[in-house]
């Protein structure tokens, strides 16, 4: 790794951008991602929100998708947000017929899962890593994480009520070893603690 890490996003589709001024504004070293070259240039990699089918289609025709999970495989530090979180699980629920993942999370996720009613929305997430305030969550469309391996530890989860009035908490950030994930989109929010605790795991590896 070099002194100063330079910072990855990839940039095939999605909210690329916000990342990279979000981590800009942090006076991290960035660079945009869309080929197999770019990402011999990085030394740590976010996957933004967007949309994963497409976003994996765009890897696979750019030459891209390999090669990123080769350096996840070995060890390379990556963040990935809503669609993010969907191409770093290793087992994906509900996926598109031609979808492919990244991997590297031991985790199944499953796309859109908070269902219609909800395709949208904001609510205050309390991160014990991060300590108070609430973060905000902005989710769209999101996924949420069905099922986690030991080795996988849970950041956050929501509060939603099962059918028969039940408690039913569900999953929407993780984080094993370099690896961090969530449901929802602080690329949309001006609070950078998300970013900065990645940077951190990034100096730790
Ligand atoms: N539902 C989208 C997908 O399947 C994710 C939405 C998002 O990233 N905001 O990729």
């Amino acid at each position: 790794m070099r002194a100063t890490p330079t910072v990855g996003v990839l940039a095939l589709q999605g909210a690329f951008r916000e990342h990279l001024r979000l981590l800009a504004a942090l006076g991290v070293p960035t660079a945009a991602v869309r080929t197999a070259e770019e990402l011999e240039d990085v030394d740590a990699i976010v996957v933004p929100g967007g949309e994963s089918t497409a976003m994996s289609r765009l890897a696979v025709d750019l030459g891209v998708l390999e090669p990123l999970r080769a350096r996840i495989a070995a060890g390379m530090p990556a963040f990935g947000t809503c669609a993010g979180m969907i191409l770093l699980a290793d087992e994906l629920l509900d996926p598109r017929s031609s979808q492919q993942q990244v991997g590297g999370l031991a985790m199944t996720v499953r796309r859109n899962a908070f269902g219609r009613q909800a395709e949208s929305f904001e609510e205050p997430i309390a991160i014990g890593e991060l300590g108070p305030p609430d973060f905000p969550g902005v989710f769209i469309r999101a996924p949420w994480v069905e099922a986690v391996a030991p080795d996988v530890s849970v950041l956050a989860t929501v509060r939603r009520t099962d059918p028969g009035g039940n408690p039913d908490d569900r999953i929407v950030a993780v984080r094993q070893g370099p690896l961090l994930a969530t449901s929802f989109h602080p690329e949309l929010t001006g609070d950078d603690r998300l970013h900065r605790l990645f940077l951190s795991m990034i100096e730790e590896d």
